[in-house]
């Protein structure tokens, strides 16, 4: 098969013959369809996330199932599935007998301890994978592997309530899913955005308000919740001032810098600020069933395997506004 292949920290990517995957017992083989290009793939590239090189990347795939293990049961050949970042854990540690599994230790992660999704062929853990929804296309399924499932159970981690005024921080490739679930859901949707030149497309997405800052949040009325998509510490700080009492911000974006908070603000608002990531696969199936409605849209640009450098380096070079996704 053919692969993108990152060499070592910081290599260049290139496309390269490798050898096609078996599946093992419980493992299938998809025959790649989309595959969408995440900044985590960044970060991975520069050595910032752990991971072994030289390694194939891409943890926002769909696929046809080609091939099945012997003790598989639950999928078959023809199949058409994707699978998330988490596909297997240890299953029996404090966290996994918890039912929280995705603070297990020893878990198996796309592109990091299995190959990614980047290549004409991958393995995937037959139980980590997903149907995708009947007239979803591919590359409007792939980043919600990723980057829809992620700002969704945000979202519904922050347990918003009827009426609640929500906000999205920051939109990219997470926050321009972010407006469309949030006023899918019926919430007014204020988008927090320093680039004006998205006004237009913020609007189209289904932004009732638009504002530039914490300060600007907070004099529109200010929000219940706040999706953090940003990967500035100093923009995720800086809207908090704009959180109404009792107010959750919501953080999914990275940077290495501290995100400084007011003590003040915090107590006599009672604002709570709430790390999540990909919270449970419940959420995974509803962003999956909310974009098949056709009422969540992922803005794409699609792009061959043998573009995948140049695709990449878009992405690394904050070129790409919303998703790209490789079709094969
Ligand atoms: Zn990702
Ligand atoms: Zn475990």
């Amino acid at each position: 098969m053919r692969a993108a292949i990152v060499p070592s920290v910081n290599g260049a990517w290139v496309v390269k013959d490798m050898p096609t995957p078996q599946p093992g017992p419980t493992q299938v083989v998809l025959k790649v369809k989309a595959s969408g290009i995440c900044y985590t793939d960044v970060h991975q590239t520069r050595g910032e996330l752990p991971g072994a090189f030289p390694r194939i990347l891409g943890h926002e795939p769909v696929g046809e199932i080609v091939a099945v293990g012997s003790a598989v049961t639950s999928c078959k050949v023809g199949d058409r599935v994707g699978v998330p970042w988490w596909q297997a854990t240890c299953g029996r540690c404090e966290w996994c007998s918890r039912g929280k599994p995705m603070f297990c230790a020893n878990g198996i992660g796309t592109s990091v301890q299995i190959g990614g999704s980047h290549a004409e062929y991958m393995l995937a853990y037959a139980d980590a994978t997903m149907l995708i929804p009947e007239g979803l296309a591919d590359e409007q399924a792939a980043p919600i592997f990723c980057a829809g499932y992620t700002v969704w159970s945000g979202l519904r981690w922050a347990e918003p309530q009827p009426g609640d005024r929500v906000a999205v921080l920051g939109i990219g490739g997470l926050g321009h899913l972010g407006i469309q679930f949030a006023k899918a859901m019926g919430f007014h949707t204020i988008a927090v955005s320093h680039s004006p030149d998205k006004d237009r497309l913020m609007r189209d997405l289904g932004a009732d308000e638009i504002v530039r800052d914490g300060n600007s949040l907070a004099r529109v009325g200010g929000a219940d919740v706040v999706l953090g998509t940003s990967n500035s510490s100093d923009a995720t700080a800086d809207v908090i001032q704009g959180l109404r009492p009792d107010g959750r911000l919501v953080v999914m974006g990275v940077e290495a810098k501290a995100l400084a908070v007011s003590p003040m603000e915090l107590m006599f608002k009672r604002i709570r600020i709430i790390g999540s990531a990909q919270n449970s696969r419940e959420h995974l199936y509803e962003a999956l069933a909310l974009a098949a409605t056709g009422k969540v849209r992922v803005v794409t640009e699609t792009y061959s395997l043998d573009q995948i450098r140049s695709a990449y380096e878009r992405v690394e070079r904050g070129q790409v506004r919303f998703r790209a996704v490789v079709t094969m």
